[in-house]
């Protein structure tokens, strides 16, 4: 496990930012309460706060994407999240909502709704979880903290909102860590003792949490058994280690109430046998061979294997092969995704797995072939996709690795990561104006505005593009500096 500070100085002052540029905007609208405090009308908190909630979340969530080291830039561990959260958003109350769910590498269990809809989980939460109904469970819990607009309501319902107590809030209580810097404990003291100053609100909502939960968890299909089994099992760990209790139960509190409310929901509705996807069990099986050092990973899962400590072969065989291939030993990987095919597995994350080890035993046209048919299969497998484009542009294939990564963006304009790609092409290309104008996408999804504009004024400056082509840079340029006035007004109406 790396060890990293908790907060870097930067990202505090902008979550700051973030927290006063929200009050600053929510509190003028507010009506006089009875006592004299400010309320918030429903319509105005509903009409102003889910835009401002989208923008803070987000940027948020593009500061952890660049300074959170353990933050997973995986495309098939984020796949899978999504696919799971989503099928619990389906079953709310509001399945419309924008919803984003991500993964952060750290052993212990947690799990945060920040603003926005964006909904993180520890690796160790994917796998403590017994079975993937006590992942939804945990997903479904967090889900409902966001549709029952609970960061708002509590910050609403606080007499006096200081800036520590909001930001412990749009932090979500990422996750105190054990071992980070003093600076870092000093504002994790902090965010404790304003977490503890709110339980009595908490309290009350992580009981609506659940509730609503439950209730997505049973429209979902899943075994709602997974819910109680999964808390029941963190309360015995929260009593095991009482000073340093998981972050989980520090940030949801977890109470004899809440337990006895989950027993008693689980009680009254009929037993039902889930299986777990076959996803579920590869993702798990990709993270755990992401721990450690490739050959104690290998090591690892030889032994489970030897030992059959396992609840899946395939998904062990497969960690196998991903352990492989960390340490660098393609021949030994390709034996164990053959192994895994002949179980009949059937998983994106097996055919991208397969490709990749076959480009790295340095069959390129078998790797294209693999890529081929399971996009068909699989045609929105972020892994798979990724993973052809990245080899068609190793293999100098510029202008079919163009075309495919053109039409996958033309179904997906907002994926940063396919501007990556497309502007590394262009480079190799030596197509100056268009490297630059790619490059500026992908900053600009990204929420790093100065970067974009410094892009495109690169593009402006190249010699290489039509009158067609300049024009469009100079449109674009214009959209990203007011882009860039707004965002600024938004930061000074925070009086930062
Ligand atoms: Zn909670």
């Amino acid at each position: 496990m790396k060890a990293f500070p908790f907060f870097s100085l930067t990202r505090v002052t902008r979550i700051l930012a973030a927290a006063g540029a929200f009050a600053a905007i929510l509190l003028p609208v507010m009506p006089a309460r009875a006592d004299g405090l400010p309320d918030l009308g429903e319509a105005a908190r509903a009409e102003l706060s889910a835009q401002m909630e989208r923008k803070i979340g987000e940027s948020i969530m593009n500061d952890i994407r660049l300074h959170e080291p353990g933050y997973i830039d995986d495309p098939e561990v984020s796949d899978y999240l999504n696919y799971l959260g989503h099928r619990l958003v389906a079953a709310s109350s509001d399945s419309t909502g924008n919803f984003h769910f991500f993964a952060i590498q750290d052993g212990s269990i947690n799990a945060f709704a920040m603003f926005g809809g964006f909904i993180g989980v520890n690796s160790g939460t994917i796998l403590t979880a017994q079975s993937e109904s006590e992942l939804a469970g945990v997903l479904a819990h967090e889900v409902a903290h966001v549709t029952q607009n609970h960061l708002v309501r509590q910050i609403s319902n606080q007499k006096q909102m200081t800036l520590p107590s909001i930001l412990a809030m749009l932090a979500g209580v990422l996750a105190a860590r054990s071992n980070s810097s003093a600076a870092a404990a000093g504002i994790m003291g902090a965010q404790a003792a304003v977490v503890q100053s709110q339980l009595a609100f908490t309290r009350e909502y992580e009981r609506e949490a659940d509730r609503v939960g439950y209730q997505m968890l049973q429209r979902a299909g899943f075994d709602v058994r997974g819910m109680t089994d999964f808390f029941e099992r963190l309360q015995r760990a929260g009593r095991l280690y009482e000073s340093n209790a998981p972050v989980y139960l520090r940030s949801h509190p977890l109470t004899i109430e809440r337990l006895s409310d989950m027993q008693n929901r689980a009680q009254s509705s009929a037993y039902r046998q889930i299986v777990n996807s076959m996803d579920f069990e590869f993702v798990r099986a990709k993270l755990r061979a992401m721990q450690d050092l490739p050959h104690e990973a290998v090591a690892g899962f030889a032994r489970r294997l030897e030992e059959k400590k396992y609840t899946s072969l395939a998904a062990t065989r497969y960690g196998l092969a991903v352990a492989h291939m960390r340490a660098r030993n393609a021949a030994a990987a390709q034996k164990e995704i053959e192994a895994v095919q002949k179980l009949r597995a059937a998983s994106a994350m097996v055919s991208s797995l397969a490709a990749e080890i076959r480009a790295a035993l340095g069959d390129s046209s078998g790797a294209q072939n693999i890529y081929s048919e399971a996009l068909r299969r699989y045609p929105r497998a972020k892994g798979l996709v990724y993973g052809c484009a990245r080899l068609l542009h190793s293999l100098r294939q510029y202008d079919q690795a163009l075309r495919f990564v053109s039409a996958q963006l033309q179904a997906n304009s907002s994926d940063s990561n396919l501007h990556e790609i497309q502007a590394k092409i262009y480079a190799a290309q030596g197509k100056r104006l268009l490297q630059h104008r790619a490059l500026a996408e992908f900053y600009a999804l990204r929420g790093l505005l100065n970067l974009a504009v410094e892009q495109l004024l690169f593009a402006q400056q190249a010699t290489d593009g039509n009158f067609y082509e300049q024009s469009v840079v100079d449109a674009r340029l214009r959209e990203l500096r007011a882009l860039r006035v707004e965002d600024e007004k938004l930061r000074k109406s925070g009086g930062f």
